[in-house]
């Protein structure tokens, strides 16, 4: 089963495409890479030029999929969406680069994953608008070019670190999405009720916020499932009673912390006293994978101060035992 709190997309997940704001100024929060994108993107329409390359970058959940549908709609240009392991051949990108039509908006979400062949079409692609393409193999191989439209690439990754160099560098607007404070989620929440009809004073929507982990995703997700329970609960509205049993029953606590942020915090204190634990050792002792421990679980705990990242390896805060409720060492490591 998919974690509540995980910014990760579940399968079947309909709702959250309804939600979906359309438009920069319906998009809540993320004010510097919204500032930027509306100077890019006025710039970009008054010389009718293509935008410049896109790249977002921060976890799951916070919005990169959203903005990058927002951009194309400012825009006025179609909207093309794929990721990097789709791709699994320089072929697949060559079909979709050759259908853009000129300043349409190409979107790879995790442009990390992306196999090196297929990387190494999308160089020129990006700077010099063509594609150079090998046809057939050993001594009759050649090469062809093919010019491109010029469009814009907006790709999203959960950290900017994943990509090589040379790619990253190719990007003229890196933009990298923050977790939201629970004011700017209150709205969120607030936008989305009002979008599928359910009544929720701020209170409700404040105590769901606070639980939210920082993210639209989860806040639409955790108000879905209180939803349930205030209708199964006879409820006429979601006030923060409803709210908070709701959420306490979904074991998420009033930090956001679910049982598997939990798992790990107990995990580093009372296997490894506290750290400092290698990533690897960690996820392995909560069983589970360690792209999931670095994209979902630790930036959350770090953003809230449960852990610390250091070079040797990643330790538990003074504040992570205050909220398992275990008394820290007396002689705080550094
Ligand atoms: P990502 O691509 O970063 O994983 P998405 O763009 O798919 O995230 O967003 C996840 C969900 O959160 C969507 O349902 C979207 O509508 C909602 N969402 C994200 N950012 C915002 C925002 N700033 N305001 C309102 N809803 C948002």
């Amino acid at each position: 089963m998919t974690r509540l709190v995980s910014g990760e997309p579940e399968a079947f997940e309909p709702q959250d495409r309804a939600l979906r704001p359309q438009t920069l100024a319906e998009f809540v929060g993320q004010e510097q890479a919204k500032a930027n994108l509306r100077v890019f993107i006025e710039g970009a329409k008054n010389r009718a030029e293509a935008l410049d390359h896109v790249l977002l970058f921060g976890p799951p959940g916070l919005g990169k999929t959203t903005l990058a549908q927002i951009v194309a709609r400012e825009l006025g240009v179609n909207f093309r969406a794929t990721s990097g392991p789709v791709l699994a051949k320089a072929g697949d990108l060559a079909a979709i680069l050759t259908n853009l039509e000129p300043r349409d908006v190409l979107f790879i979400d995790e442009i990390h994953r992306l196999a090196s062949n297929v990387e190494e079409i999308l160089y020129p692609a990006m700077e010099d608008h063509v594609l150079d393409l090998v046809i057939g193999e050993g001594p009759s191989a050649r090469s062809i070019r093919i010019d491109l439209a010029p469009f814009t690439l907006v790709a999203a990754t959960t950290r900017a670190g994943l990509l090589a160099t040379p790619l990253r560098d190719r990007f003229g607007i890196p933009l990298r999405l923050e977790f939201y404070t629970p004011a700017e989620l209150q709205k969120v929440l607030a936008g989305a009720a009002g979008k599928m009809g359910l009544a929720m004073d701020a209170e409700g929507a404040a105590e769901i916020a606070r639980r939210s982990r920082g993210t639209p995703r989860v806040a639409g997700r955790l108000l879905r499932r209180v939803r349930d329970f205030a209708a199964a609960d006879g409820a006429e509205i979601i006030d923060r009673r409803a709210a908070a049993s709701a959420l306490a029953r979904l074991d998420v606590d009033e930090h956001g912390l679910d049982a598997l942020d939990r798992k790990y915090l107990r995990a580093l204190i009372e296997n490894y006293a506290g750290g400092p634990a290698g990533v690897e050792t960690l996820a392995y002792a909560i069983a589970e994978a360690r792209d999931a421990v670095e994209d979902v679980i630790e930036p959350f705990l770090m953003q809230q101060g449960f852990i610390q990242r250091t070079p040797r390896g990643r330790m538990a805060t003074a504040r992570a035992y205050e909220h398992l409720g275990l008394s820290a060492p007396t002689q705080p490591k550094p």
